[in-house]
Parts: C-alpha cells; sequence; structure tokens
C-alpha cells in the first residue's frame, strides 16, 4: 500500500525517491555489476547486479508502491517480464488468455512454453458465463488486458478473478494501457500486475523495460528467484529513465487522455469512419464496466475508414503521426495492428476476433489536439475514393 493518499503524490516521492547518503533528490544510477564484500560473507545489502542494484530496487519498490501490491520484479523488456510471470507455470499447466492480448504474449505461448508443455485457450474473458465454460482442469492461470489491443474490449476485472480464483487460477493482468494512474488491478483481485514500461510509464519512446507487481510474498519469493535464475533485468540506467518518467505520469495521461476523447469524438463523427473503438464513448463496449474499474476510457483508440478508403495512402499522408510499432510516447502514433503489432496472430485467427485488415491504431500523444485532428483530416482526405 501507499504511503501517499494520492497516487499523484506517490509517482513523485513513492519507493525510495531520494538518496540516502547524499540527500540527492534522484537516485543515483548505480552503473556497477558488483559491490565489494567487507569479509566472507558480510554484504552490505547488495552482492551482484543481476541480484540486486540500488537503482532498480528504487524503481522495483516504486512500481510496487504505485500498483499497491507487496514487491515489484524490473525485467529488460514487457516480454522479459510476462516470460518470467509464465515461469510459475510448470509442464501439463494451461494458460487461459483474453482474445485480443498483445500479440507478443500470444506468440511467447504459442512457440515457446509450448515447447516447455505449457498449453494455452484462448478465451473470450469479455463473457462471463462462456469464459466460465473455458475453464478445464489443467487451467492455472488467466492472462487478460483491459481494454485489450487493438480492440479495446473491456474486461470486467473483478469478475474474472472472482470466477478465476474460485477455480484456482492465477490472475494476471497486463496493465500496460491503463498504467496505476488510471487502473490498480490488485484493488480489484488480481494476484499479478505486468507492464509494458516501455509505453506510457517510460512515455518518451526512449527505453524498452517491463515490470511486474505480485500480491504476496509467496508470489514475490517466487518471482525474486526466476527473475534472479533467469536474469532478464533491467539495467541502471534505463531504471533511471523509468523513474524520471514515472514522475510526470500524472500531468502526461490527464492531457493524452484529454486528447484521446477529443481525437475519438471527432473519429466517431467523420464521415469517412465505419467504427470507432474507444472505451471512452458512451456507447462503447464496456463503457460502464471501464467507468466502474478505471478513471476514464484510456488513451488508445482504433478505428476503421469506410470501404473504398486507400489506408496505405492514409498511412503515407500523414504529416504530424508517424506510422510506428508501439504507443505511450508523447508523440501521436499510428499502426497498422494485421501487419504491425498483431502479424504474429494466424490470419483466421485475428479474423475471428475482428482484426480487420482496415483496422488503423492510434496512440494519441500529447501535442496540441487541433494539430492532431488536422493531420487525421488532411490524411482522411488523401485517402479518399476517388470519384
Ligand atoms: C508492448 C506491449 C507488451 C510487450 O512489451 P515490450 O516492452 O515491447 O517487450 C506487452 N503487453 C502490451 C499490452 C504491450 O503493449
Amino acid at each position: 500500500m501507499s504511503r501517499y493518499e494520492h497516487t499523484e503524490t506517490a509517482l513523485i516521492h513513492g519507493g525510495i525517491s531520494t538518496d540516502e547518503r547524499t540527500g540527492a533528490v534522484n537516485v543515483p544510477i548505480y552503473q556497477t555489476s558488483t559491490y565489494q564484500q567487507d569479509g566472507l560473507g558480510k554484504m552490505r545489502g547488495y552482492e551482484y547486479s543481476r541480484t540486486g542494484n540500488p537503482t532498480r530496487e528504487a524503481l522495483e519498490k516504486l512500481i510496487a508502491e504505485l500498483e499497491g501490491g507487496y514487491a515489484g520484479f524490473a525485467f529488460g523488456s514487457g516480454m522479459a517480464a510476462i516470460t518470467a510471470v509464465l515461469s510459475l507455470l510448470q509442464s501439463g499447466d494451461r494458460v487461459l488468455i483474453s482474445s485480443n492480448v498483445y500479440g507478443g504474449t500470444f506468440r511467447v505461448l504459442d512457440k515457446v512454453f509450448d515447447h516447455f508443455g505449457i498449453t494455452y485457450t484462448i478465451a473470450d474473458t469479455a463473457d462471463l458465463a462462456k469464459y466460465e465454460s473455458q475453464i478445464t482442469d489443467d487451467a492455472k492461470a488467466v492472462i487478460i488486458e483491459s481494454p485489450a489491443n487493438p480492440l479495446m474490449t473491456v474486461t470486467d476485472i473483478a469478475a474474472v478473478a472472482e470466477i478465476s480464483h474460485r477455480h484456482g487460477l492465477l490472475v494476471i493482468v497486463d496493465n500496460t494501457f491503463m498504467t496505476p494512474y488510471l487502473q490498480k488491478p490488485l484493488a480489484l483481485g488480481a494476484d499479478i500486475v505486468v507492464h509494458s514500461a516501455t509505453k506510457y510509464l517510460g512515455g518518451h519512446s526512449d527505453v524498452v523495460a517491463g515490470l511486474a507487481v505480485v500480491n504476496s510474498e509467496e508470489l514475490a519469493q517466487k518471482l525474486a528467484f526466476i527473475q534472479n535464475s533467469t536474469g532478464g533485468v533491467l539495467g541502471p540506467f534505463d531504471s533511471f529513465l523509468l523513474i524520471r518518467g514515472i514522475k510526470t505520469l500524472a500531468v502526461r495521461m490527464d492531457r493524452h487522455v484529454e486528447n484521446a476523447q477529443k481525437a475519438a469524438e471527432y473519429l466517431k463523427q467523420h464521415p469517412a469512419v465505419k467504427t470507432v473503438y474507444y472505451p471512452g464513448l458512451p456507447d462503447a463496449q464496456g463503457y460502464a464496466i471501464n467507468r466502474k474499474q478505471a478513471k476514464n476510457g484510456g488513451v488508445m483508440i482504433s478505428f476503421e475508414l469506410h470501404e473504398g478508403y486507400d489506408i496505405n495512402r492514409f498511412f503515407e499522408s500523414l504529416q504530424l503521426i508517424m506510422l510506428a510499432e508501439s504507443l505511450g510516447g508523447v508523440e501521436s502514433l499510428v499502426c497498422h495492428p494485421a501487419t504491425m503489432t498483431h502479424a504474429s496472430i494466424p490470419a483466421e485467427i485475428r479474423k475471428k476476433v475482428g482484426i480487420t485488415d482496415g483496422l488503423i491504431r492510434l496512440s494519441t500523444g500529447i501535442e496540441n489536439i487541433a494539430d492532431i485532428l488536422a493531420d487525421l483530416e488532411q490524411a482522411i482526405g488523401k485517402a479518399a475514393p476517388n470519384v
């Protein structure tokens, strides 16, 4: 639990926020691999930087406090964090994944963990009765994203946690899209939260990092052992960059969300736009559930242009908004899920879950909203069918 009542304050002062020895207001970058010992077995708290590093530790304590968890762990990427968490499972175990999970999460289960006898089922966590019917005896964990990429599907985290716990499943929530500023899955009943901190937590598209937070001492011990054994840790400099990014999370997110809401409303009324997926629109799937479990609709929007619009021309015509993988930075980015973020999901599964070839995903940045909308407007105009 945080010592601070308000998340805005915990973002800046949480974890270990200053240097005890010198009074420096920022935790220094302890760029060291090892630590002098005062005698055999006489360590000063650290022995080797895979096992523990003060800069990384400051970040780990910070994310644990922000998510309201027992302990936090920092990894070299979001996928390293997810891989470490999945390493809690054993051969013969099955993982349920919500149907729109991040492509990399699907891929690591489909192509790596299958080597070790861990299987998966694509489950409909947005439909509670259907979800419960998909839980088999070998199911040991569920991975949820809400809103889930790229259709912004909302899952009732508290309800899925309750059903899953009745069947003895570990509940893992990928909170990358919302961050603890907008949504706190552990308070809703999850056991573990994972993040691609590459996105909003870092916030400046300059670091690749992953975080995991667990809600019990038992899970903390197991994950610490896995982190140290498999070694996918975050380096001291990147840990520093993340702490720096997290300090401004609240102000960035406020502007991101304000811009996203306006961009979604603009797209919604645009005659060229067929569908808009954004949990902040009152007629969106899961709007009421999202309102209950999160502060607002978040930042990510997906939309489809009407038949006949040339999406390639749309992407090529953008002047401000960049075509790139990733999301969550201060700059606006668009991507084409079918060929980029979700390309590792087979075409027939993509089609089944609604990731069409015409789908465009927008990560609304914190530029002036008028400039973002003007860029969308001119690019949509250039993509219009010739009449
Ligand atoms: C990007 C992303 C990941 C993977 O994180 P990396 O830092 O790229 O390894 C996992 N989950 C979600 C929701 C993501 O957006």
